[in-house]
């Protein structure tokens, strides 16, 4: 069982790491921008790459609200006095797991069975 300083200690942990994301979100908003028709200023090879780039920082938004989705869950949980369990078996995960990757949400044996 999680102490409920240990618990503490990962809501504090998540809420900062979904700061994080949100941050690096507002950082990059502007990259995702629709890549402007101006063939004044932008030859071809600078219009492909900004596409290319605005490519990349979509796919990194989508990579960030995944995250962002995975610790409001287990934010949730933490509400839920279920932090720390697994969502699968109901296993307590390991702390070393936890502190790891606190939102992690199933115990190793899970995930590979996942995987498999
Ligand atoms: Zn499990």
């Amino acid at each position: 069982m999680l102490s409920d300083e240990q618990l503490a200690a990962f809501r504090v942990e998540l809420e900062r790491q979904l700061e994080a994301l949100a941050a690096q979100d507002a950082a990059t908003a502007e990259s995702r921008r629709p890549v402007e028709l101006d063939q004044q200023s932008t030859g071809r090879l600078t219009r492909m790459d900004a596409l290319q780039q605005q490519a990349m920082a979509k796919a990194a938004e989508q990579r960030r609200r995944a995250a962002a989705g995975r610790i409001r869950a287990a934010l949730q949980r933490l509400d839920d006095d279920a932090y720390g369990d697994c969502v699968r078996c109901g296993e307590e995960i390991p702390i070393a797991r936890l502190r790891l990757d606190p939102a992690t949400a199933v115990c190793v044996p899970c995930l590979e069975s996942d995987d498999g």
